[in-house]
C-alpha cells in the first residue's frame, strides 16, 4: 500500500547518554506518528523519538548490535552497489538502517563516502556518537552536544530547549542564529563526537567537483541521460504510482517523462495563483505523456499567509530561497489525500547555471562554483517542506552521481547554441513535445507570482522600493526567530502583522 512508498522515518530526535536512556519530546514541523525507542548497548544508551508515516513502523529506520546503533531519516538510493560488496545478505532483514550498520563493520565512519541517499544518520558506538548528513546535508542535521550528552535532531526548533552552550564549541559546524548552543552538522559530513568530551571531529564524506571535463556533445547527452534515468529509477518504489510536481519547464518535465517511463503511470499536479500559472505549459506534457493531471490555483493572499509555515519548516533564513519554497510550500499543504511519493526538477539550475541568462561563459562557471561552494545551509532540499503535510519528497538532480555529472562538465555544454541547460535540454529531446524542450528557464518564484507578491505587500505597507530587498529578509528573520526560535505554531503568526511591524521599524529608522 502507500506506506512502502515511504521511508521508514522522515526525521528524529536522539540523544545519547553513558547510561539511561532519554526519550526527548519534540514539537516537529515534520507531520506524523511519534514513536520512542530506546536501545541500550555496551557503553551508552541511545534513546530516541522517530517521526515517521502514520501505519508505518518505523522498524527499518532502526538497527543494532551489542556496541553499535543506528538511527536513519531518509533513504538511501545505491542499495544494490552497498549489497554487492557486503554479500547478499547485507541489509537483512530491516532496511537502510541495518545497511548502514552493515557499512559500518565493513568500512568504519567511512561508511558514509560509499553512500548516494537523501538522508540523515546517528550512530552511536562504542562511547562516540557519528551525526552523518548525505552529500548535499539534504536531510538538516542538527546537534546539541558537551561532556555526557549528545543531542541532534532532523529539525534545530526541537533543539531550543535543550540549548545553551554546555561544551567546546564546533569550529567546523554553522551555528544557528538564536539558539546558543545549537550547530547544523555540514552537507556531506560525518561529525565524530566523544560522548564524554564533547568534542568533535568533522570529516567531508563528499565535495562538489572542481575540475571541468569536456566530453562530446552525444556522449555527455547519453552520460546525462543515464545518470537521470537511474536517479529517477532509484527513487521509484515498485508498484507504486509517484507524483511529479510539474510546471512544464524542462527540469520537472525531463523528471516527468523518465519516471513515467520507469512507473508505468504517473500523477502530475501543477500549482498557480490568481495572479499567475504555468497550466498550460505543464497541461502539454501531461497531455504527451499521459499523466494522470491535477491543477490547484492557490489565491496570493493564502500564498502569502503560508510564509510562517516555509520559515518553520525550511527553518532557512535566506529570503531568496523562502520565495521559491513558498509556492511548493502552498502545494504541499493542499495536497489532501494519502501521503504521498513526490518526485521533484528542483536543483537543476544549480549544478546547469539556468538563471544565467546570457552568452558569455566566464560568467557561467563562476556562478555554478559560488552556488556549489555556499548552498549548505540554505535548506532548500530539505523534506520538510513536504513532510509538514505528510509527503516525501526527493529530488532526483540532487541524486549524488547526476549532480557529479551535471557540476563536471565544461560551460560550453551547459550554455550552447544559444541555449541554457543545453545538454539536458538535448537529453530530454525525444521524450517531450519540441515546445517543452525549448521553453527558456522560467523560476517557480516567477511562475507563481511569488515574487511580484511579496513585493507588493511591502510597498502597500508603506516600503519604498529601494528597501524591498532588505525588508524581505528582515521579516524572514523575523519568522525565523517566532517559529523556529521561540517555537511559536506558524498557523498563529500573522504575515501580515510581521510585514507590517518590519515596515514601521523601516520607516522610524528612516525619520
Ligand atoms: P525551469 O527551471 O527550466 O523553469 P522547472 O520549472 O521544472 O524548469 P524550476 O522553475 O527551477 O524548474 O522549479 C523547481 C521545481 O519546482 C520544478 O522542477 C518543479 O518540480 C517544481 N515546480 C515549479 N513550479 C511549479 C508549479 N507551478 N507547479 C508545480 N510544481 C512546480
Ligand atoms: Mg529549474
Ligand atoms: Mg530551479
Ligand atoms: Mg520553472
Amino acid at each position: 500500500s502507500q506506506s512502502q512508498d515511504l521511508p521508514a522515518a522522515f526525521g528524529f530526535l536522539a540523544s545519547a547518554r553513558p547510561s539511561g536512556g532519554r526519550i526527548p519530546p519534540a514539537a516537529f514541523a515534520t507531520r506524523g506518528t511519534h514513536t520512542g525507542v530506546e536501545l541500550s548497548l555496551r557503553s551508552q544508551t541511545l534513546g530516541a523519538t522517530l517521526v515517521h508515516a502514520p501505519g508505518l513502523p518505523p522498524d527499518s529506520a532502526q538497527a543494532r548490535d551489542t556496541d553499535t546503533a543506528v538511527l536513519i531519516a531518509g533513504e538511501i538510493y545505491n542499495r544494490d552497489d552497498l549489497c554487492s560488496v557486503l554479500g547478499p545478505r547485507a541489509g537483512q532483514p530491516g532496511g537502510d538502517a541495518q545497511l548502514l550498520l552493515d557499512l559500518l563493520h565493513r568500512y568504519g565512519p567511512h561508511a558514509f563516502r560509499l553512500v548516494n541517499g537523501r538522508f540523515a544518520a546517528v550512530v552511536s558506538i562504542g562511547r562516540r556518537v557519528l551525526l552523518a548528513t548525505d552529500h548535499a546535508g539534504s536531510v538538516p542535521l542538527y546537534v546539541c552536544a558537551g561532556p555526557g550528552e549528545v543531542t541532534a535532531s532532523t529539525e534545530a526548533k526541537t533543539l531550543a530547549g535543550h540549548g545553551g552552550p554546555r561544551g567546546f564549541p564546533f569550529a567546523d559546524a554553522r551555528r544557528v542564529r538564536g539558539l546558543p548552543g545549537v550547530y547544523q552538522v555540514p552537507a556531506g559530513a560525518v561529525m565524530d563526537i566523544g560522548l564524554d568530551s564533547g568534542t568533535a571531529e568533522t570529516h567531508r564524506t563528499w565535495a562538489p567537483p572542481l575540475a571541468r571535463r569536456i566530453m562530446d556533445e552525444d556522449d555527455a547527452v547519453a552520460a546525462v541521460r543515464t545518470a537521470l534515468d537511474r536517479a529517477v529509477g532509484a527513487r521509484i518504489a515498485p508498484g507504486g504510482t509517484p507524483l511529479v510536481v510539474l510546471s512544464g519547464g524542462i527540469d520537472s518535465s525531463g523528471v516527468a517523462a523518465l519516471a513515467h517511463r520507469a512507473a508505468g503511470s504517473i500523477d502530475s499536479l501543477s500549482m498557480g495563483t490568481d495572479v499567475s500559472d504555468e497550466f498550460v505549459q505543464a497541461r502539454a506534457v501531461a497531455d504527451h505523456l499521459g499523466t494522470r493531471h491535477r491543477e490547484i490555483t492557490v489565491p496570493t493572499a493564502d500564498l502569502l499567509r503560508q510564509l510562517p509555515y516555509t520559515v518553520w519548516a525550511a527553518e532557512s533564513e535566506d529570503p531568496h530561497i523562502i520565495e521559491y519554497l513558498l509556492p511548493l510550500v502552498a502545494l504541499y499543504r493542499a495536497l489532501d489525500g494519502p501521503a504521498r511519493r513526490v518526485l521533484t526538477g528542483y536543483g537543476a539550475d544549480i549544478p546547469l547555471a539556468g538563471m544565467h541568462r546570457e552568452d558569455r561563459l566566464p560568467n557561467l562557471d563562476t556562478a555554478v562554483a559560488y552556488d556549489m561552494a555556499t548552498y549548505d545551509g540554505l535548506n532548500e532540499m530539505s523534506p520538510v517542506l513536504s513532510t509538514l503535510s505528510g509527503h516525501w519528497s526527493t529530488h532526483p538532480y540532487w541524486d549524488r552521481d547526476v549532480l557529479d555529472l551535471l557540476v563536471s562538465l565544461e560551460a560550453g555544454l551547459k550554455r550552447r547554441y544559444g541555449r541554457d541547460k543545453w545538454v539536458l535540454r538535448a537529453a530530454m529531446a525525444e521524450l517531450l513535445p519540441e515546445q517543452t524542450v525549448t521553453r527558456p528557464k522560467l523560476g517557480v518564484h516567477e511562475g507563481s507570482g511569488t515574487t511580484s507578491s511579496f513585493s507588493l505587500l511591502l510597498l502597500e505597507e508603506g516600503v519604498p522600493e529601494r528597501s524591498v530587498d532588505m525588508a524581505k529578509q528582515q521579516v524572514v528573520r523575523e519568522l525565523f526567530d517566532r517559529t523556529v526560535v521561540a517555537g511559536q505554531d506558524p498557523g498563529e503568526v500573522s504575515t501580515a502583522e510581521v510585514v507590517r511591524s518590519v515596515a514601521d521599524r523601516l520607516e522610524r529608522g528612516a525619520a
